[in-house]
């Protein structure tokens, strides 16, 4: 048994402007780097159905479901999602929130599971925000548990950008704890308020955001029980990256993803990882420093579960 992982083709199958400044092309990309480099092979992939109507009930509004799958959000709401409104944008936003709630499945089956897109973390109950759309985990968390398949939820969320629509999304709800360590300087400017926030300066870099992530989750599991983890692993804490206001090495990004999936292995958690947001010109470099998450959930897949 293999670390099993979630991939759909339509993820990069969205045609934007140029000069648009979303890496689009990067999921299809992070799929030839993790065959073509012998990480992972085909029979890996699982390809997930699009999260439909009643899936995305539970965390969005049906109103706001409605508007944007007929294309009928004003020009405002448009321009705060970032991107502009086509049939092959619904079907992907809706094909990766489908993928990470099967990420979290597998993930339960199997111990571990990584998704190849996901993290759309700034998407509200009612509106997108910030180049996302539908929240994938905020739906995947509430399924969760809604479901019965979990009494609690953890999502870790390192993505460089505070998880704000998941924090509010979850301000009510005991069931779901939301840890998010964020730069404390970037998007979005109005924070909101997550169960456990890690707000860290411009310029931080591995050792400091390693020992501050590392304090954060070994206090939060040592309070309270969870039957399964959400690891948003952001690639825009690269040093790199050119909406990021961090400064980890890819040494520190793997450090990062082996200190969160190990950690909760060794407590017999479940993980279902998403890669989050990453971003630069340079796609196939950036593709690249996406998997350093399946690279990292590979070997702990093998450390931890392949002899279960
Ligand atoms: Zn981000």
């Amino acid at each position: 048994m293999a670390l099993p992982l979630v991939y759909h083709q339509n993820y990069s199958q969205v045609l934007l402007p140029e000069r648009h400044p979303f890496p689009m092309t990067k999921f299809a990309l992070l799929r030839d780097v993790l065959l073509g480099d012998g990480v992972a092979r085909a029979e890996q992939l699982h390809s997930p159905e699009p999260a439909d109507d009643a899936l995305l009930a539970l965390a969005h509004t049906p109103d706001y479901v409605q508007r944007f799958t007929a294309g009928e959000l004003d020009a405002a709401a448009v321009r705060r999602q970032g991107f502009p409104w086509s049939p092959a944008l619904v079907t992907r936003s809706r094909t990766a929130v489908g993928g990470t709630r099967r990420t979290a499945e597998l993930a339960l089956e199997h111990g571990l599971a990584c998704h190849l897109a996901g993290g759309t973390h700034h998407a509200h109950a009612d509106f997108g925000s910030g180049y996302c759309l539908l929240n994938d985990l905020a739906v995947t968390a509430a399924w969760a548990v809604e479901s019965g398949t979990a009494r609690r939820v953890l999502i870790v969320d390192c993505d460089v950008h505070q998880g704000d629509g998941t924090a509010r999304i979850f301000e009510h709800d005991d069931r779901v704890f939301t840890l998010s360590v964020h730069a404390a300087s970037n998007f979005p400017a109005r924070k909101a308020i997550s169960d456990m926030d890690v707000a860290l300066p411009r310029g931080t870099g591995d050792v400091d955001y390693l020992c501050a992530l590392h304090q954060a989750l070994t206090t939060v599991l040592a309070e309270q029980a969870f039957d399964l983890v959400l690891y948003d692993a952001g690639a825009d804490v690269h040093a790199d990256d050119r909406l990021g206001h961090f400064e980890l090495s890819d040494t520190g990004m793997a450090q990062r993803d082996r200190l969160v999936i190990s950690t909760c292995l060794q407590r017999d958690l479940p993980v279902a990882c998403v890669i989050g947001g990453g971003y630069d010109r340079d796609v196939p470099r950036l593709a690249r420093r996406h998997s350093i998450l399946h690279r990292e959930a590979t070997a702990c897949f093998k450390n931890y579960l392949s002899a279960a």
